[in-house]
């Protein structure tokens, strides 16, 4: 395995054994634990000029603080994205500044490529012929593209609620697809049994594999350092199994153990409240969440009952200071639509969650006048066009 110097291996966020990562693949082998990938950062030798310096065109380009060096990776030079500045949403959510950043411009149009680009440098490093996973949609369709950039086989389950682009790229990047009626749950059990059948499959589901939510921290360094390594105060993300969350709550502390930034940004979780587990589990104080019963938002890409790393993610909303926040999709879309028509930006209706989520922690009081706030656009308006189009419709637009 081709790895970078100062990655150690795989540690249990449960048991806490660390792991070689070339034995250890996916789950904890002795507690099913999530592995998260460790390095030691007495190793790593990295100053902000050392950054600056360096083009910014890839995620990659923070490979001393991944697991994989770039010449490793099997890459489309995604991540680097543009952070844009929102003075109309500032105005009126009442804070200094409003920034957007664009995960929109990844190459499969969100911010699942960074983890998938982790993920399936890690499954051509084991040498796995197959990668399968279930998804919402945009992972799924992400995973097919990198596994066809890879040469590897990609098997994907989706939903039938998952958007048309989703299933429709899986095809044409020559994915084996499976659309199993209902929703993610529904889909996860077909893949379980697809699992069951197929030994040699190698799995790029979330919080399955340890690499996805790595790959996603590069976007909290980004962040820092198109803000001029000033840390904003509040990091907005829509927050369907976490993912994102927990990866740059982890980067946020490696900048800061590293000394090339004082402190940590508050994250919050934001959800429709149509499934809003995370949100519950965070006001009733609890340290997991229940399952959320019935599901039922236009959000399918934050519709997730059952986020297995809660844990993980209520802690980073607590040691960070942050909170988490439900608003209805009524709101949720209205809010693509405003952003979309007072910025010119475009949110998907998944990722409007984080805009809705933030004017509604303005209202609360919750951000101070002079705050940076951050709204994670995890993916990019046009994935889900219709949907928008169609609230417009509802109104008599
Ligand atoms: C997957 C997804 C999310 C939720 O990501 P998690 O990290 O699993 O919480 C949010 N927005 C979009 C567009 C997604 O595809
Ligand atoms: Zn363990």
């Amino acid at each position: 395995m081709e790895t970078t110097d100062a990655f150690v291996g795989l540690t249990c966020v449960d048991c806490e054994e660390t792991f070689d990562a070339e034995q250890a693949t996916h789950r904890c082998p002795d507690c099913g634990g999530i592995l998260d990938p460790d390095y030691d950062y007495d190793e790593i030798d990295l100053s902000r000029e050392d950054l600056e310096s360096r083009r910014f065109d890839s995620m990659w380009r923070y490979e001393e603080l991944l697991p994989f060096p770039r010449s490793a990776a099997v890459s489309m030079d995604e991540g680097a994205t543009q952070l844009v500045e929102c003075p109309d949403l500032a105005d009126e959510m009442g804070v200094g500044r409003v920034l957007f950043k664009d995960e929109g411009r990844n190459p499969t149009g969100t911010f699942k490529d960074r983890g998938q680009t982790a993920a399936i440098t890690a499954a051509a490093q084991h040498g796995a012929t197959d990668v399968a996973l279930n998804s919402a949609g945009n992972a799924g369709q992400s995973a097919a593209a990198y596994a066809a950039r890879a040469d590897l086989q990609s098997h994907v389950f989706l939903p039938s609620r998952a958007g048309f682009t989703n299933k429709a790229m899986v095809n044409v990047h020559g994915g084996d697809l499976t659309v199993v009626e209902g929703r993610i749950g529904d889909a996860g059990e077909a893949y379980a049994d697809a699992m069951d059948q197929h030994d040699d499959w190698y799995s790029v589901k979330t919080f399955v594999t340890p690499y996805r939510h790595e790959g996603k921290k590069t976007m909290l360094y980004e962040v820092v350092e198109q803000n001029d390594w000033e840390v904003p105060d509040a990091v907005v993300y829509p927050t369907g199994g976490g993912v994102g969350l927990v990866g740059m709550h982890k980067g946020a502390k490696e900048l800061r153990d590293l000394g090339l930034t004082d402190e940590i940004p508050s994250m919050y979780a934001a959800q429709s409240s149509g499934c809003a587990p995370v949100v519950e589990a965070f006001d009733e104080g609890k340290e997991v969440h229940e399952v959320w019963e019935t599901p039922d938002t236009i959000c399918g890409g934050i519709e997730i009952p059952d986020p297995g790393a809660s844990p993980m993610i209520l802690d980073a909303l607590r040691e960070s200071d942050g909170g988490a926040v439900a608003t209805s999709d009524e709101d949720i879309l209205d809010s693509a639509v405003a952003v979309a028509q007072k910025e010119g930006l475009e949110m998907g209706a998944t990722c409007a969650a984080a805009a809705s989520g933030a004017w509604e922690l303005a209202r609360r009081g919750e951000f101070d006048d002079d705050d940076t706030v951050v709204l994670l656009n995890t993916g990019a308006g046009n994935k889900d066009d219709d949907v928008l189009r169609s609230h417009l419709m509802s109104k008599g637009v």
